[in-house]
């Protein structure tokens, strides 16, 4: 996996409502505290400019939440600000996550011109049922249109979420899912399988693999009709959830499995730099009350050990199908990782879930379904 430059991702945690199934730092739209935040948020990038150390921004990703719900107006003075104070590289990613209800013509060739050129739509199914039964109030023909108008105003390099395992959703509506979102061409899509996180109102309502949500047979034939269906459309798997045309994987995400540096700004948000990683203090209130004192508003700051480095590059790895490099890995142990972790990886291979070529430790297909259990081996 390449490893790009630095990255920088930005957390907005606003949403239209809060989906019944969503553990993110996310919270309904209040205008004056959105206010409040994005002047905030000018004065933390002012402050964060000297950790670059005077790298430009190879990614950067608005993220939440719903990033989009703010004015284009609001999110470009942001943007220019990164680029004025920071720079961008040449080539640089820079992506902003939309949910398809909050969006316009009008609003996306904003969006477009500040330079936004990836735009992650979070579609999560085309059955207008579904998206009821899931909270979300934009429909399918909410995302079509957004896909469509996107495409129109110059936004090439189009991600499209999806969730299999909804409540009452069959097989043949999950294929149906990936039919609609296929129809689209996206150049990504990220499919993700719903989690029942604790404190949700899903977490309490739901027990996995009950009706009515899908059973594990339903959800297996789910998966493998997305995988093949995917791949027959040019879409490679390239992480456990990640899907994309050759070249149009997200810069962003990679950077991030890969152990790379990547800034942080906004409540919530986590980055690290050259083995250092920190996460801002999650509430917006608390996270502005910080910046108007002037104080760092660390929610936790910690200096990884070398072993630690090395397990999350072995754990983020194993999700992806480029899998670990071992000589980077060996750089950083100062030992060839055989030596270390030679019994988790003699497992690895004997469950047929990864195969040591071409100096990585690759997962086969078996082991990107069981990646948390191979990545446990080495815990
Ligand atoms: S739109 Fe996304 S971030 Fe917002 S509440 Fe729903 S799932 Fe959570």
């Amino acid at each position: 996996m390449a490893r790009s430059g630095l990255g920088l991702y930005l957390h907005l945690p606003y949403c239209p409502a809060r989906c019944p199934y969503c553990d993110f730092n996310a919270k309904r739209y209040d205008h004056g505290e959105a206010r409040r935040l994005l002047a905030g948020l000018a004065v933390h990038l002012e402050r964060i400019v000297p950790l670059a150390q005077g790298r430009p921004l190879d990614t950067v990703y608005f993220g939440g939440g719903t990033p989009a719900m703010l004015p284009a107006t609001e999110l470009a003075a942001l943007l220019a600000r990164m680029r004025g104070l920071m720079g961008f590289t040449p080539r640089a990613e820079i992506s902003l996550e939309a949910n398809p209800g909050a969006l316009s013509r009008g609003k996306l060739a904003a969006l477009r011109s500040a330079g936004f050129n990836r735009l992650s739509l979070g579609a999560q199914s085309f059955d207008p049922g579904l998206l009821k039964a899931i909270g979300r109030g934009h429909t399918p023909d909410d995302t079509r249109r957004a896909a469509a108008q996107a495409r129109q105003v110059g936004f090439g390099d189009l991600n499209l979420d999806l969730i299999h395992g909804l409540p009452g959703q069959s097989p043949a509506q999950a294929a149906a899912d990936i039919a609609a979102a296929l129809e689209l061409e996206p150049k990504h899509l990220s499919l993700y399988e719903l989690t029942l996180a604790p404190g949700t109102p899903f977490g309490r309502q739901y027990r996995p693999g009950q009706p009515p949500l899908p059973g594990d047979d339903e959800m297996a034939a789910m998966e493998q009709h997305a995988l093949a269906a995917l791949e027959a459309a040019g879409l490679e798997r390239y992480e456990v959830s990640n899907f994309a045309r050759p070249g149009m994987e997200c810069r962003h995400n990679q950077n991030t499995w890969a152990g790379g540096d990547y800034l942080s700004l906004g409540p919530g948000a986590h980055g690290h730099l050259s083995g250092v990683r920190w996460a801002w203090l999650s509430d917006p209130a608390e996270y502005c009350d910080a910046m108007e004192r002037g104080e760092e508003p660390h929610a936790f700051r910690e200096e990884l050990s070398r072993e630690q480095r090395a397990l999350e590059l072995i754990m983020l790895g194993l999700r992806t199908t480029h899998g670990v490099e071992l000589a980077p890995l060996a750089a950083l142990l100062g030992t060839d990782p055989r030596r270390m972790y030679g019994p988790a990886m003699a497992q690895l291979q004997a469950r047929g879930w990864a195969l040591v070529r071409q100096g990585r430790l690759i997962p086969t297909p078996a082991g990107l379904a069981m990646a948390d259990a191979a990545a446990a081996l080495f815990a």
